[in-house]
């Protein structure tokens, strides 16, 4: 036997060094690894487990400063060439290094020392025998335009992103799946891809996609999985085997060898966007992913995105339009507006309100009222010296929360028991301030005795499996008025609901982020979109003390595209995305001083021609958790001009070498 050659594996390893390290393997058994796979190595005098990008027969690092990889994971098969060309393109183009974003986006139990987890989810995957029926079951008939948005999407050849525009209620979902059983019919081994932005809306789809695929492997991928059950679809994804995974942002990054749709609804969610870390844009990197494959991507929703619109109008996406709701009869809620300086509110609800909530009732009908702010009240005070319940650690508030009988920070947890007394002047009388969920539920109870109230937001239902059964038990029809956060806003199919009641939009209105109207708008066209869904009439409710402004009459008449029309039209005026291309450096510091100081620095350190360097400036919560944040925007109206400044801007400030803490946002949505 000749001797073994040894040969040098490149590996990407999850660390903020924007760099790829060379081991030895010996190859004794002549085995050479392959790239995609991965391997356990010694990494800053610990083993990680990295992934072999490159193979080769040399290094360039000297032989006594080598060191051997210490296993190669070779009982999984190498990811493909494909996926870890999305996973450089992502690196590439948020400005990290590559073992920061493939390894995080693989499950933690691959990444873990031993092969436990990963022996034993394979061994159970084999056993599994993956049903191979692609026929669907029920198949209702689709009304015209669906039936032309399915062909469009299912007969799509090459690379077509199609924006799928459908007013609520207008079976979007039924498009895609019937979308999805002409790419299963045609392609034999085809896999689909569907993200929804919120994990809470998985469920009813999930249930949707078995029922209609009983003979075909579903995978989800989501937050709430254990790491065994993550570790098991993500593998029959990788494999090939789960023919339709379904996901939130994260599964964006799955491997999936035989892709050949990928479905995005409800488009234009913020929550696409991840908000720490790598800062991707899910959405984004689907129509990416979709053009390196070649294969149709369909974003579907009833208020896009303006950039999707945008793509829209000009061409680069197809349109698809569905105008009307399909069940029979169904038609969009009436929308009107309660001028609160008229009709004064009591207990946060106007009369006409209550008026309506009372006829539902009396119908045994649902109601929604929604109010985008959990607690009880945002802040308690001190009618005596003004005394208000700041955060010691943000600039922000206290928040009441009753029922718990705490105070509570949103942004840095901080929690205490209510003060007996105000802190300041001693004055027993501490009164809350404002309105949140829980104080509405308060007061329709009170109000309402006998009805069944619930409430539906983020501390309602922080148990594992209770945001589901909160939902489940509303669709039973055992809730007569529901209370909730945008949590409710959201793609839910609610049958019985025929009264929506938007209690305090106003603020959004003057915000001083200019995507704001853009959000209020889509939220209240969702939220009102939750309304009349089976043919029952039904209307809207918004309370308001600017009844004039055009953003309530757009949502009275419906008309998104007036609405994003204008919008664009002032976006290009401004010259502000989606005409311009952003990123955002925020730095971190225990004072602000330090923040901008290296902001400062940040913005004279490098030419920049064709580019624009605003000021520095704090943050609008300028401290959060005793921890002074400052922000410096970048802007081009050319996206390559801006990609290459960035990619040199990083390394400088690599070499600036402060003490200040900072990230790169490409794309930012929040300014
Ligand atoms: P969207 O996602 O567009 O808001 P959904 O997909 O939730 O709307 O569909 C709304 C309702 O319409 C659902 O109850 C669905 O079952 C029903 N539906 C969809 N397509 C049809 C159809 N062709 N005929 C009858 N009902 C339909
Ligand atoms: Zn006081
Ligand atoms: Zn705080």
């Amino acid at each position: 036997m000749n001797n073994p050659r040894p040969c040098y594996l490149q590996i990407a390893i999850d660390t903020p060094l924007n760099a790829v390290f060379d081991y030895r393997w010996p190859c004794e058994d002549d085995q050479r690894p392959h790239v995609g796979q991965l391997a356990l190595v010694s990494f800053a005098r610990r083993e990680v487990v990295g992934l072999i990008v490159g193979v080769a027969d040399t290094s360039d690092v000297p032989v006594d400063k080598l060191k051997d990889a210490l296993a190669v994971r070779s009982q999984l098969s190498p990811l493909s060439a494909k996926w870890l060309a999305l996973a450089g393109f992502a690196a590439d183009y948020y400005q990290r290094p590559l073992g920061e974003v493939a390894l995080p986006g693989l499950p933690k139990n691959l990444r873990v020392l031993t092969t436990v987890a990963l022996d034993r989810a394979l061994k159970k995957l084999a056993k599994l025998d993956a049903p191979h029926d692609p026929a669907p079951a029920n198949m209702p008939v689709l009304n015209a335009s669906q039936q032309a948005a399915a062909d469009a999407i299912g007969g799509a050849q090459g690379f077509t992103p199609s924006l799928l525009y459908g007013v609520t209620g207008s079976g979007k979902t039924e498009v895609y799946l019937q979308a999805c059983a002409q790419v299963l019919a045609r392609e034999p081994e085809g896999q689909i891809l569907i993200l929804v932005p919120e994990i809470n809306l998985t469920p009813q789809l999930e249930g949707n996609i078995r029922a209609r695929f009983p003979g075909v492997m579903l995978a989800t991928l989501h937050s709430s999985l254990s790491e065994g059950e993550r570790m098991l679809h993500w593998l029959a994804a990788h494999q090939g085997k789960a023919r339709i995974v379904l996901g939130t942002r994260l599964a964006i990054l799955s491997s999936l060898p035989h892709l050949k749709l990928i479905v995005i609804d409800e488009e234009h969610d913020p929550s696409y966007k991840q908000q720490e870390g790598l800062r991707y844009s899910a959405r984004d990197l689907a129509v990416w992913r979709a053009w390196q494959l070649q294969i149709p991507i369909v974003l579907g929703s009833a208020t896009p995105s303006l950039e999707s619109w945008h793509h829209a109008q000009s061409g680069r996406y197809r349109k698809l339009e569905l105008r009307e709701r399909a069940v029979q009869n169904a038609v969009l809620p009436t929308v009107k507006l309660i001028d609160m300086e008229r009709d004064k509110p009591a207990d946060g609800l106007t009369a006409q309100l209550i008026a309506a909530v009372r006829q539902r009732l009396e119908r045994g009908e649902q109601s929604l009222l929604f109010l985008n702010r959990r607690g009880y009240a945002p802040v308690i005070c001190c009618e005596s010296c003004g005394w208000i319940s700041e955060c010691t650690r943000c600039t922000s508030f206290m928040v009441l929360h009753r029922p718990e009988h705490r105070l509570r920070c949103h942004h840095c947890s901080l929690e205490m028991r209510i003060p007996r007394h105000c802190p300041t002047c001693g004055n027993v009388d501490l009164q809350p301030l404002g309105r949140g969920t829980q104080r509405v539920e308060e007061g329709l109870q009170a109000m309402f005795p006998q009805a069944r109230v619930l409430r539906i937001d983020a501390d309602s239902t922080r148990k594992k499996g209770s945001a589901q059964e909160a939902f489940d038990t509303v669709h039973r029809g055992e809730v007569d008025i529901l209370i909730g956060t945008q949590m409710v806003a959201k793609g839910h199919d609610f049958k019985k609901l025929t009264l929506v009641g938007i209690l305090n939009p106003d603020t959004a209105l003057f915000s001083q982020d200019y995507r704001a109207s853009e959000r209020l708008f889509a939220q209240l066209m969702q939220v009102a979109g939750r309304a009349g869904r089976a043919g029952i009439p039904s209307e809207v409710l918004i309370q308001t003390r600017y009844p004039q402004h055009p953003l309530y009459g757009a949502v009275v008449h419906h008309d998104y595209d007036h609405f994003a029309s204008a919008l664009l039209e002032e976006r290009e005026q401004a010259a502000l995305p989606p005409y311009l291309f952003q990123a955002l450096l925020r730095a971190e510091a225990r004072e602000l001083a330090m923040a901008i100081e290296f902001l400062t620095m940040a913005r004279d350190c490098l030419e920049h021609p064709g580019i624009t360097i605003n000021d520095p400036i704090p943050m609008t919560m300028t401290r959060v958790h005793n921890v002074d944040r400052a922000q410096l925007l970048v802007e081009s109206p050319s996206r390559p001009a801006l990609q290459a400044f960035l990619k040199e801007w990083v390394l400088t400030l690599r070499d600036l070498k402060s003490r200040v803490k900072w990230s790169l946002e490409v794309d930012p949505l929040d300014i």
